[in-house]
């Protein structure tokens, strides 16, 4: 009988850890914000009700038989009554919304009242103004909560049942007093001096941390008041569980944590990562097999991001030479995709939007066509199009790089001798076409490819069509890691490689593009950067692994530009967790690290100009001794 009870004592304690670690891990949310000294704002209420605050704030005092709000006594001069700012704009919106506070039922709603006069007075006086306010006192997920001057405990229960209370830390309330305790608040001036920078000393965290589950174990949330008030704390603040974050900036807490699903991620796997044996890592011989591999949007934060997210570990960070590639366009301090990869592809800086042509418009020559004369072969692959701006830079010339259609007609007298990706609308027409075997002749975009190109929808079919020039447009390229485009891009790189070797010289150029870490940084998600900074790292290995298995190898990985001015403001290596801040939708100017490895690798070390990598590449396939004779 005993062990029976000790038995489920022991089921309902593992239940309420369970349960109290459920509902705490929560997902921050701007219901989790609390409007401090609300009637401060220039706008009280619908400031904090437009970014759907779960909590706001009014301080109030009696005077005159009526209820005004302010800070200090004479605040009430401003004649700012309960009613007018807080009462009446609620109770309209509980009746707009037929009974709860918000259009969306499931957000609540707290209006936290801190009594600065006599405190039996002035609720008196609260309740009976609010007993022509019952659309209020009635509403769901709504809650009216005395702070400041307070009735004992043991009175609480005599107050209306929509009437609740503020917690104080450092007294013991019986069950019955308990249940009408809304939440706990704290002077946090009074456990840290803590100024909201960096992290907090470790004392004051343990005694903060530990007054926070005391508070979550009787089932309540906790506010701090006086606390730090800028992201950083804010960041801390939800990693400590605490439930309602004190705010006066209103605008930038809720923006913090509308986005707050967007900018963090843990992630559960662990991406294995491949060491190098770095035995032809950096031998002076003319490179016969070229990879570059660029990650679209992709400069150090976006590595770092994907670092931090694989437990700490990437196979590019085990690489030894590193540049770094300043990518400004020739018209622009912040370039696009095409001038970012165009001036890789032609040595020379471009305007903005265009693709192998020189601001006077000349068409340049391009770093494909160089090789193809020096009998390498051309393979291009993409997780995006295979006429965006990155692809389309290695075998187009044109103005602006949206012009799919006219892009993709430029193939028919290029060099590529493998193009993989996905098709974007227009382009897509010609896979339909092509799988309904119908009407083809009469597309002109077929009419001028087919006679020189093979048209495949699948990476897998690509060792099929050694012996033609090779179309691949596959719309598995196109999802995303998210949607499950699994290891599409790895695929396509054991694929081409295995077509591009083939030919008699054995020389080869590849061009894989990893383009959408660029969409995670302009959607400013970072669980998409991640998952796709991961994926390029696999590729990458396999890359590496190449390079280390076939003499003659350069691997070169690196960006055409950065992509959402992406921070790291937090992480945790061992949870594989980030939290992330977007400074923008589009492009920064920062420049992009270069990571290379194998015959000559060493050619991309310093600091230089986007259009710096053509002539390395064209030097490092050169026939002249580059190191001097070693003693
Ligand atoms: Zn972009």
């Amino acid at each position: 009988m005993k062990k029976r009870k000790l038995n489920t004592i022991l089921f309902i304690t593992i239940l309420s850890i369970v349960f109290f670690k459920a509902s705490y891990s929560q997902n921050y949310t701007v219901s989790n914000a609390h409007s401090h000294n609300d009637y401060e704002n220039p706008i009280p209420f619908f400031t904090a009700y437009g970014q759907g605050f779960g909590s706001i704030e009014a301080d109030i005092f009696y005077f005159h038989d009526s209820l005004f709000v302010g800070h200090t006594f004479p605040d009430i001069q401003k004649k700012r009554t309960l009613q007018d700012w807080y009462l009446n704009p609620i109770k309209n919106k509980v009746e707009a919304n037929h009974g709860y506070p918000y259009a969306d039922t499931s957000l609540p709603l707290q209006l936290l009242i801190d009594i600065k006069t006599d405190p039996y007075i002035t609720l008196h006086k609260l309740i009976e103004v609010l007993s022509s306010y019952t659309s209020i006192t009635r509403a769901n997920k709504f809650k009216i909560v005395i702070t400041g001057n307070r009735p004992k405990p043991n009175e609480f229960e005599s107050f209306p049942s929509y009437i609740y209370f503020d917690g104080d830390l450092d007294k013991n309330y019986s069950n019955n007093e308990l249940a009408k305790i809304g939440l706990f608040s704290a002077d946090f001036t009074s456990y840290s001096k803590w100024n909201g920078k960096g992290i907090m000393v470790k004392a004051d965290r343990e005694k903060i941390d530990s007054i926070i589950s005391s508070t979550h174990q009787k089932g309540k949330k906790i506010r701090f008041w006086a606390s730090p008030d800028y992201l950083n704390a804010w960041q801390q603040f939800i990693k400590m569980q605490i439930d309602y974050i004190n705010t006066d900036h209103i605008e930038a807490l809720g923006n913090f944590l509308k986005n707050w699903g967007s900018t963090h991620v843990t992630l559960t796997k662990k991406q294995e990562t491949y060491l190098p044996n770095f035995i032809n890592d950096g031998v002076d011989q003319p490179v016969t097999k070229i990879i570059l591999l660029i990650g679209d949007g992709c400069s150090l934060p976006q590595w770092y991001a994907g670092y931090t997210a694989n437990g700490g570990a990437l196979t590019t960070f085990n690489l030894k030479h590193i540049g770094l590639s300043k990518t400004s366009s020739a018209d622009n301090y912040v370039t696009d995709s095409a001038p970012g990869a165009s001036s890789i592809a032609t040595g020379e800086k471009m305007e903005n939007r265009h693709l192998g042509l020189s601001p006077s418009g000349q068409k340049l020559n391009l770093l494909t066509n160089y090789l193809v004369d020096k009998n390498f072969s051309i393979g291009i692959a993409s997780s995006g199009d295979v006429s965006d701006a990155t692809p389309a830079a290695f075998y187009a010339h044109i103005q602006d790089r949206d012009s799919s259609i006219e892009i993709i007609q430029q193939l028919k007298n290029s060099n590529v001798q493998i193009l993989a990706g996905a098709g974007n609308d227009k382009i897509n027409k010609i896979s339909i076409l092509q799988k309904k075997h119908t009407a083809i002749l009469n597309n002109q975009i077929l009419d001028s490819l087919l006679p020189n190109y093979t048209i495949t929808h699948s990476i897998n079919d690509l060792s099929e069509h050694t012996s033609k020039k090779t179309l691949v447009i596959d719309e598995a390229a196109g999802l995303s890691m998210q949607e499950g485009r699994g290891p599409w891009l790895s695929q396509s790189f054991e694929n081409m490689t295995k077509s591009l070797e083939l030919n008699k010289s054995k020389q080869f150029f590849m061009m894989i593009e990893a383009a959408q870490i660029d969409y995670g940084g302009h959607a400013n998600n970072i669980e998409y950067v991640v998952k796709e900074l991961i994926d390029f790292d696999k590729l990458i290995g396999k890359a590496i692994q190449y390079a280390d298995e076939n003499k003659g190898t350069l691997v070169i990985i690196t960006g055409d530009h950065e992509t959402g001015g992406l921070t790291l403001h937090d992480g945790d290596y061992k949870k594989q967790s980030l939290s992330a801040q977007f400074a923008t939708n589009d492009h920064t100017g920062i420049p992009v690290p270069v990571f290379s490895y194998g015959y000559r690798s060493y050619l991309f070390d310093g600091v230089y100009e986007n259009t710096a990598l053509f002539n390395k590449i064209k030097t490092a396939i050169s026939n002249v001794k580059l190191k001097k004779e070693e003693k």
